[in-house]
């Protein structure tokens, strides 16, 4: 019996463990998928800020008409940046960077309650994690 107690044990150990890495793993993924999707959008924001630099240039030369386009172009590339910063938020948010002591400002390991190198004491951690 004492055997098959260790046994369910360490496997409850291996399955929780399990799950952690699962979790880190789809964060990792979905923090792929995030970078993906900006450097589409900035290719796309390169290709708009071109379009806008010729069709400025042929209005300079005195073509007419091109007007309507420009602010297509400007208000696309706006909303293009706002859609690039909340996907930067979104990876911000899957990849929290690791606390710091506020006195000497050394990387501390997340779970520290106390900074390793000058033994201040640190904020506590966010409930959440
Ligand atoms: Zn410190």
């Amino acid at each position: 019996m004492e055997i098959f107690k260790k046994v369910s044990e360490s496997a409850k150990n291996i399955g929780e463990g399990a799950k952690t890495i699962g979790k880190r793993s789809s964060d990792m993924v979905e923090t792929a998928r995030l970078k993906f999707e900006i450097s589409k959008l900035e290719k796309e924001m390169e290709n708009n800020i071109s379009a806008l630099g010729n069709l400025v240039f042929l209005q300079h030369k005195g073509e007419q008409g091109h007007e309507e386009e420009i602010e297509r172009l400007l208000n696309n590339t706006k909303s293009l940046e706002e859609e690039i910063a909340e996907f930067n938020d979104l990876i911000q948010k899957l990849n929290p960077r690791p606390p710091f002591c506020p006195t000497c400002q050394v990387e501390m390991p997340s779970n520290a309650k106390f900074c390793y190198n000058c033994g201040s004491a640190l904020a506590p951690q966010d409930p959440t994690e």
